[in-house]
C-alpha cells in the first residue's frame, strides 16, 4: 500500500518547497522504495502554459507533453523519474473536472459543493497522481492562510484521516528569520503558521525549518512547546551552497529514518554515497567559463530554471564552475555587441514574441563570425536560421511569422503556413492558445558524423518539445551549398529538429529544449559539449 507525505509550505512563498520535496524523494528512493512525487497548484489556470515566466518561473515540459511547475524539474533531477500529466493538478484541472462531470450529469440531484465534490475530485487526483508507489511526495503549492489553498488542504486533511496516522504524514516547511540588529532568530512567525494549519485541522509531523543556519536544541525545544510537534522532529534545513547539498544535510539529520519508523516500514540501509560523491566534485571545480545567457525573462532566473542547472551540470562534468551572465536581448545593439567577446560560449534560450529578437539575431550572427561556442534552443536555433538565411544566403527579409506576419521570407513558420500555397494566413488556433504547442518527447534521427552525432553518440534521439514554429521545408534549398546543415529531422514528420554550422568549433541548434532531462550526475550530451568547447576557448 501507498504511504502519503504531504509537505506544506507557511510564513513566505518560495522557501523551497520543491527541492525539500525532491531531497527527501531522493534519499527514499536510494534506500529502495518505489516514490513518486506531485505538485498541487491551487491558481486557476488549467497548467502554467500561458503564464509569463517572469511572474511563475519556467514551465517544464514533461515526457508526455505536459506544461507543468518548475518543481517538476526539480522532482525528475533529484530522483530520476519522469513525471506525467498527472504530477502536477491546479485547481483550474480540479474545478474543470468537476464542472464536466456536472455537465454530464454525474452529480444529478446534489448540489455542487467545494466539500465534497471538489475535494473528492482532488483526493481522486491525489490517488492517480501516486501511481501505486510506496511512498507517494505530495507538495501543496502556496503558503498556508492563502485563501486558493483551502481546498487542497481541507483534502490532505480528510485523506490524512482516511489513510490512518501511520500511512500519512505532514511536513510542514516554515522560516525562521534572523533578525540582524538584535542577532536571534524569530521562531514567531512559526508557531503562528502551525496555528493556521491546525485551526483547518493539520497537526503537522515534522516540520522543516529553514534559516540561516542550523538550529540548536534551545530553539528547536521551543518550537515543539509552542507547536505540538516533538523536539525531534523538528528538523533545520538552513542555506546551502548548493542545492544539491539538501539530500546530504537531510540525511545528516537522520530525516528518512525518522519518517521510516512513523510508517513502520523497512528499507534497505541508507546510501547517500552519489550526493556526497557529486558534492566532492563540485568542491573540486574552480575553473570558470562565462555563458552569455541572451535572453528576455533575464529579471527571474526561475525563468530559466532548468536552462541554469542543466549549465551547472554541464559545469561540473566538465570540472568547471559555469558562470552565467543573463543579458537582456532588448538592450543588444550594434554598439555593445563586442562585449560578447569576453564570453567564452554563447546561449540563445527558448522564448515567445518578438521582444529582444533583433538583439539574439546580433548575437548568433557574433558567434558564427567569431567562431564563439553557440548553443541555440527553440527560439535560439529559429534565431539561427534567420540570421543564417539573411546575412549569408542574402534573403534580407528572412524572418519567422511569429515575429513578421507578412515577411516575403519566412523561413520560420507554421507548419500550416508553410505547407498552404495560397499563402494565406492561417493563425496557430488563437481560440484555444493553451492547446496549440508541439509538446513533449519526439523521435528525431540524427545524420552520421554531425556534430550532433558526436555530441549523443547514436542516431535515433528522443527529446522534448514547446513550441508552434518550424524551420519552413519550401526555403530548405537555399541552404543546400551552405555551411548550415540541418543535422537532425524528426522522424515521423521529418521536421528540422537540429542545425549546426561547419567551419565552427562548436555551433548548434535544437528546435527541442534539452534542458529538461539533464541530471546532475550524467548532465546532458548537448550541454556537455557545449561547455567542453567553451571550457577549450576559454583563457
Ligand atoms: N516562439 C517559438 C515557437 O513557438 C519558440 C518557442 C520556444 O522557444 N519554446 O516556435
Amino acid at each position: 500500500m501507498t504511504r502519503y507525505v504531504f509537505i506544506t509550505g507557511g510564513v513566505v512563498s518560495s522557501l523551497g518547497k520543491g527541492i525539500a520535496s525532491a531531497s527527501l524523494a531522493s534519499l527514499f528512493k536510494l534506500r529502495g522504495f518505489n516514490v513518486s512525487l506531485q505538485k498541487l497548484d491551487p491558481y486557476i489556470n488549467l497548467d502554467p502554459g500561458t503564464m509569463s515566466p517572469i511572474q511563475h518561473g519556467e514551465v517544464f515540459v514533461t515526457r508526455d507533453g505536459a506544461e507543468t511547475d518548475l518543481d517538476l524539474g526539480h522532482y525528475e533531477r533529484f530522483v530520476g523519474i519522469e513525471m506525467s500529466q498527472d504530477s502536477n493538478v491546479t485547481a483550474g484541472r480540479v474545478y474543470s473536472n468537476v464542472i464536466n462531470k456536472e455537465r454530464k450529469g454525474d452529480y444529478l440531484g446534489s448540489t455542487v459543493q467545494v466539500v465534497p465534490h471538489i475535494t473528492d475530485e482532488i483526493k481522486r487526483l491525489i490517488i492517480v497522481g501516486a501511481k501505486k508507489s510506496d511512498i507517494a511526495f505530495v507538495e501543496v503549492g502556496g503558503t498556508v492562510g492563502d485563501i486558493e489553498s483551502l481546498p487542497f488542504l481541507e483534502s490532505i486533511r480528510q485523506f490524512g484521516l482516511e489513510l490512518g496516522a501511520k500511512n500519512s504524514l505532514f511536513i510542514h516547511l516554515t522560516l525562521l528569520p534572523y533578525i540582524d540588529v538584535t542577532k536571534e532568530i524569530k521562531t514567531k512567525p512559526t508557531q503562528h503558521s502551525v496555528k493556521e494549519l491546525r485551526s483547518i485541522g493539520i497537526q503537522p509531523d515534522i516540520l522543516l525549518c529553514r534559516a540561516k543556519d542550523s538550529l540548536n536544541d534551545n530553539l528547536k525545544k521551543k518550537i515543539a512547546l509552542f507547536t505540538n510537534v516533538s523536539k525531534d522532529a523538528v528538523f533545520s534545513a538552513e542555506d546551502a551552497d548548493s542545492i544539491y547539498d539538501i539530500p546530504i544535510m537531510l540525511k545528516g539529520q537522520k530525516m528518512d529514518d525518522f519518517i521510516v519508523s512513523h510508517f513502520s516500514i523497512r528499507g534497505k540501509k541508507s546510501n547517500i554515497k552519489p550526493w556526497i560523491d557529486y558534492k566532492n566534485k563540485v568542491n573540486k571545480c574552480n575553473k570558470k567559463i562565462k555563458i552569455a545567457m541572451i535572453g528576455k525573462y533575464v529579471d527571474l532566473e526561475d525563468s530559466y530554471k532548468s536552462l541554469n542547472e542543466a549549465l551547472y551540470h554541464a559545469g561540473i562534468i566538465n570540472m568547471a564552475q559555469v558562470d552565467i551572465k543573463y543579458l537582456d536581448s532588448d538592450k543588444i545593439n550594434k554598439n555593445n555587441i563586442n562585449e560578447l567577446s569576453k564570453m567564452d560560449g554563447i546561449l540563445v534560450p527558448g522564448g515567445f514574441g518578438n521582444r529582444g529578437i533583433e538583439g539574439k539575431v546580433l548575437a548568433a550572427e557574433f558567434a558564427r563570425r567569431n567562431k564563439i561556442p553557440y548553443f541555440g534552443i527553440c527560439l535560439g536555433m529559429q534565431i539561427s536560421v534567420i540570421e543564417f538565411a539573411r546575412n549569408v544566403i542574402k534573403l534580407k527579409k528572412a524572418n519567422s511569422t511569429e515575429f513578421d506576419m507578412r515577411t516575403s521570407n519566412p523561413v520560420i513558420a507554421l507548419v500550416e503556413e508553410w505547407k498552404d500555397s495560397s499563402g494565406k494566413k492561417i493563425i496557430a488556433d488563437k481560440d484555444n492558445y493553451g492547446g496549440t504547442m508541439r509538446l513533449g518527447s519526439q523521435q528525431c534521427s540524427i545524420i552520421k558524423n554531425s556534430l550532433a552525432h558526436r555530441m549523443y553518440k547514436k542516431i535515433r534521439i528522443d527529446e522534448r518539445h514547446r513550441h508552434r514554429y518550424e524551420v519552413n521545408s519550401n526555403f530548405l534549398e537555399y541552404f543546400e551549398s551552405s555551411d548550415l546543415i540541418f543535422s537532425g529531422k524528426s522522424t515521423k514528420e521529418g521536421l528540422m529538429e537540429i542545425i549546426e554550422l561547419k567551419n565552427h568549433p562548436w555551433y548548434l541548434g535544437c528546435q527541442f529544449h534539452p534542458e529538461f532531462t539533464s541530471s546532475p550526475l550524467t548532465g546532458h550530451p548537448l550541454f556537455n559539449g557545449f561547455i567542453a568547447a567553451s571550457k577549450q576557448g576559454s583563457a
